[in-house]
C-alpha cells in the first residue's frame, strides 16, 4: 500500500478543470486500496502529452473562422493510446484530459492493450453546415497527423461525431500516406473496414452489465422498469436493447427534454420519431417531463446516457432508483457517489458500464489489422465474454475491499497498468 504524495500545485494548473479534479478525485480515492508503488501514482496522475491546434475553416460564405482543437494522450504504457473526438462547446485541455485519465482506465480494466486518449474541437457543430463540418474535420485530422498512428494514436466518435466524420479522418491521414490506412480510426462505415456491431456496441455493453447486475441481486432484467437519459448512440441502443430483452422502458429523454409512461414507452416508435424529427421535441406518446424529473422518477434501473455532471450533490439525495448504470462518461460527481454510496444505490461505473464501444473498436483495429473480418454473432459473443470478466473482476475486489464498484473498477485498472509500468520501469 502506499500513500499518496499530493504534486505540487503548480503541476496541476495546465489540467485545472472541475471534470479532470473529479477524475482525480476518483484515482485518489481508489489508490489507497490498490497496493501500488509511489511512482506508479505520480506518474499516471498526470497525462502524458497534450496538443493545442488552431484550426482555421472556411465558412460556406467565404470568411475564415478559427476553432481550437485539442488531443490529449494520457498513457501509453499499455499500448498506443486510444479515445473519442468530440465536438462540442465545452470541450477544453481539461475535459480532453480528464476523459484521456478514464480512456487509460477502461482499456486496462478491459485488459485491451491502449491506453487513454481524447481530443475534440470546441464548436457548436449545429451553426455549421455538413461541408463545413467536413473541412473542419479534415483541417483537424491534417493538424495531427503528427500525433495519431495506427500504432500511436487511434481515434474513435464521441459526442456530435459519427461514422461519417471518421471516414473523413481516414480518407485525409491516407492522403497523407499516398495509401489506405483504414486502421488509423475506429467507429468508421464498414464500407471502408468498419467492424459490424460497433454502433450498437457501447448501449449493447451497458445492457450486458445491467444484466450482469441483477443476477447478482437474483433478480431478471426482464420486467424492470429502466429510464434512460439521453437518447443518442449509446442511449438509443440501450433503451432498444433493455426494451428487446423484456424490461419496460418508463422513461427517456434528450437535450430537449424527456417523456414518462409508467406503463412503459413504445421504443421503436420513439426511435421512428427521431429519425422523422431529430430529436425527442413535440413527442406525445407519453407525459413530458424536464430531465431533472426524469432523473427523479422512481424505477429499477436508471442508465445515464446523456453526459458528465448530471448525478450532483444537489440532486443525488432524490434519486429514486434501485440501481444506476453509467452510459455516459462522468455523469455522477464526487460529491453524488458518496450520497448514493450512504443510501445504497449502487452505481456501475462509466469506466465498466460503457466499456462495450472501446472493446469493439479495439475488435475493429485487430479486424483491420489483419484484413480479416469476423461476424455480428461472434463479435457480440466476444463482446459479451469480455464485459462479464471485467464486471467479475470488478465485484470480487468490490467484496473483498468492501468498496464501491467504481473504487473497485479504478483498483483492478490501476493494478493493470501499475504491473506493465514496474515491469517496463521509468526512462531513462
Ligand atoms: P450522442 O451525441 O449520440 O447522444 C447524446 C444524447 O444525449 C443525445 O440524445 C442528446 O440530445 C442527449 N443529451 C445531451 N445533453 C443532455 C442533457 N443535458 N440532458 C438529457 N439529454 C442530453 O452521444 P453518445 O455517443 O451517445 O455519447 C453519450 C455519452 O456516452 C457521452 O458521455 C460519451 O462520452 C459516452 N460514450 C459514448 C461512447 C460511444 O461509443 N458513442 C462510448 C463510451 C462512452
Amino acid at each position: 500500500m502506499t500513500s499518496l504524495h499530493a504534486p505540487p500545485l503548480v503541476q496541476t494548473l495546465e489540467w485545472d478543470t472541475p471534470l479532470f479534479l473529479m477524475a482525480r478525485a476518483q484515482f485518489e480515492q481508489a489508490v489507497p486500496h490498490a497496493g501500488v508503488p509511489a511512482m506508479v501514482v505520480e506518474r499516471l496522475s498526470f497525462p502524458e502529452r497534450a496538443v493545442i491546434v488552431s484550426v482555421p475553416l472556411r465558412r460556406d460564405d467565404g470568411s475564415v473562422a478559427v476553432f481550437p482543437g485539442y488531443r490529449v494522450q494520457h498513457s501509453t504504457v499499455l499500448g498506443p493510446t486510444k479515445g473519442g473526438i468530440r465536438y462540442d462547446a465545452e470541450v477544453s485541455l481539461g475535459e480532453c484530459a480528464a476523459l484521456a485519465t478514464w480512456m487509460t482506465w477502461k482499456c486496462a480494466l478491459l485488459r485491451l492493450p491502449y491506453g487513454g486518449a481524447k481530443g475534440g474541437i470546441r464548436c457548436d457543430v449545429k451553426t455549421l453546415s455538413t461541408r463545413e463540418v467536413e473541412r473542419l474535420t479534415r483541417r483537424f485530422t491534417s493538424e495531427l497527423v503528427r500525433e495519431i498512428g495506427p500504432q500511436t494514436d487511434i481515434p474513435a466518435p464521441d459526442m456530435a461525431t459519427n461514422e461519417q466524420t471518421m471516414a473523413w479522418m481516414m480518407d485525409t491521414y491516407s492522403m497523407q500516406k499516398g495509401h489506405a490506412v483504414p486502421e488509423i480510426v475506429t467507429g468508421k462505415p464498414i464500407s471502408i473496414g468498419g467492424s459490424v456491431f460497433r454502433r450498437e456496441a457501447t448501449g449493447a455493453g451497458v445492457v450486458m452489465v445491467a444484466e450482469q447486475a441483477c443476477m447478482r441481486a437474483d433478480h431478471d432484467l426482464a420486467g424492470q422498469r429502466c429510464v434512460v437519459q439521453g437518447f443518442g448512440n449509446v442511449g438509443g441502443v440501450a433503451a432498444s436493447e433493455l426494451h428487446d430483452k423484456g424490461a419496460t422502458v418508463i422513461g427517456v429523454s434528450d437535450v430537449s427534454g424527456g417523456v414518462h409512461d409508467r406503463a412503459g414507452l413504445d421504443v421503436p416508435g420513439l426511435h421512428a420519431y427521431v429519425a422523422a424529427h431529430g430529436s425527442l421535441e413535440g413527442y406525445d406518446g407519453g407525459e413530458r417531463v424536464t430531465n431533472e424529473e426524469l432523473l427523479e422518477l422512481e424505477c429499477d434501473i436508471l442508465v445515464l446516457a446523456a453526459r458528465e455532471d448530471q448525478v450532483t450533490g444537489s440532486n443525488a439525495g432524490r434519486i429514486r432508483a434501485a440501481l444506476v448504470v453509467e452510459g455516459a462518461n462522468g455523469p455522477t460527481t464526487i460529491e453524488a457517489d458518496a450520497i448514493l454510496a450512504e443510501r445504497g444505490i449502487p452505481v456501475v461505473p462509466d469506466i465498466l458500464a460503457n466499456a462495450g464501444g472501446v472493446t469493439v473498436s479495439y475488435f475493429e483495429w485487430v479486424q483491420d489489422l489483419g484484413r480479416l473480418f469476423w461476424d455480428r454473432d461472434e463479435i457480440r459473443r466476444k463482446l459479451a465474454d469480455q464485459m462479464t470478466d471485467a464486471f467479475d473482476r470488478v465485484y470480487a475486489v468490490a467484496d473483498e475491499k468492501g468498496i464501491t464498484l467504481r473504487q473497485a473498477a479504478m483498483v483492478a485498472a490501476i493494478r493493470e497498468v501499475a504491473g506493465a509500468l514496474e515491469a517496463r520501469g521509468i526512462y531513462p
